[in-house]
């Protein structure tokens, strides 16, 4: 028992920092000192198979309070369906914005397609977006007024609603939230986020051709040259969560792969660059590596301290924090395969 709660005043330490830190700094909003600013901008569109949504995609883009002179839409096509015809089709009917059409002739996957538009764009701000995700109008304008801030180069910003997405996930999204919002405040936030990722077009660096979680490597490589990368809760998007928990599970398991194999290869980074490398990144090792092998070593040991103390009644501790769990997040699968999925990565990560 006295291990089990050793344990887990380990594992709960740095969440307790982080929530002290919070208490302390109180952070709201962007760190930036934003100023309304419109530069050009290139809107960055990979795309494989949506031609089921990449018009309304299109309309998004459309939709946004901004001079669409001023915007160049770079889309990057591995598609054997019809979704290059529908863009060109699409665009070729308006007057702005410009397209620069990338087709690839094969799926080489996101990085190395992202890493050729990239290569393309020509603007001073560089939006990265995703088919299945939808812009607050005034997204562009927000993001110009972030990096108007010479110390910011990059910023990401916040899913205000999950499409299709459950109570569980909103939840956690306010938690990350918070918590990016204090990192950033400190300094620079880890993770990026897939629907909506701007750069300065000057601090754009090539990515790893098999990451598995680009937006995040791009602003920590910006981040090690030297600049901010933060996250703006006004910078507002909504992402559509896959109708299938399968196909969500898969997702969430690829990201959280990505982002742990980016923490190992980026390790040489911890202690420097500020409270970044040694504040924020140690908290997300702790968070994405330590922490789920701490729990688990937590409810072994617990259990054991249990039932020694109270004979077979002992097992109501590992069913206590199972409906705790459950009560918590209406979920115990999630939560169970997700730490699977982390044990697994990293046991692979070190073969
Ligand atoms: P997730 O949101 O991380 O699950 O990634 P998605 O699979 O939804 O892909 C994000 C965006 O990249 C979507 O617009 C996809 O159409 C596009 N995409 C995914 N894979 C590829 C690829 O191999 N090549 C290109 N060019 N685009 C891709």
């Amino acid at each position: 028992v006295v291990a089990a709660v050793s344990l887990l005043a380990v594992t709960a330490a740095p969440y307790i920092c982080y929530l002290l830190l919070y208490a302390w700094i109180r952070p709201q909003g962007s760190p930036a000192d934003k100023e309304p600013a419109e530069p050009t901008v290139s809107i960055v569109l990979p795309t494989y198979n949506e031609e089921q949504i990449v018009e309304t995609k299109l309309e998004d883009v459309l939709d946004l309070d901004y001079p669409m002179e001023k915007i160049e839409l770079v889309v990057v096509d591995s598609s054997t369906d019809d979704t290059r015809t529908i863009i060109r089709e699409y665009i070729a009917d308006l007057e702005a914005p410009e397209l620069v059409l990338l087709e690839e002739d094969e799926r080489r996957g996101l990085a190395p397609a992202l890493n050729d538009a990239y290569a393309a764009v020509s603007n001073e701000m560089v939006v990265k977006t995703d088919c299945d995700s939808k812009l607050a109008p005034d997204a562009l304008r927000e993001a110009a007024a972030n990096l108007a801030d010479d110390e910011i180069a990059a910023v990401t910003g916040q899913n205000v609603e999950v499409l299709g997405g459950s109570e569980v996930e909103s939840g956690y999204r306010g938690v990350q939230s918070h918590i990016q919002q204090l990192e950033s405040h400190l300094d620079s936030t880890l993770i990026f986020h897939g629907p909506f990722s701007a750069f300065e077009n000057d601090a754009l660096l090539p990515i790893d051709p098999n990451s598995l979680a680009d937006d995040t490597e791009l602003a920590l490589k910006i981040r090690r040259q030297g600049k901010r990368v933060i996250f703006d809760p006004s910078v507002r998007y909504m992402e559509a969560s896959h109708s299938e928990f399968v196909k969500r599970r898969k997702q969430k398991d690829r990201r959280g792969m990505g982002l742990i194999r980016l923490l190992v290869q980026h390790s040489d980074a911890l202690g420097k660059y500020g409270q970044y490398g040694r504040v924020i990144l140690p908290f997300n090792w702790w968070f994405m590596i330590a922490s789920p092998w701490l729990l688990a070593a937590t409810l072994v040991v617990g259990t054991g301290g249990a039932i020694s103390l109270l004979g077979v009644s002992g097992l109501l501790f590992p069913a206590g924090v199972g409906l705790f769990t459950y009560l918590g997040q209406r979920d115990l699968l999630g939560p169970v395969q997700m730490l699977y999925s982390i044990f697994d990565t990293q046991v692979s990560l070190l073969r």
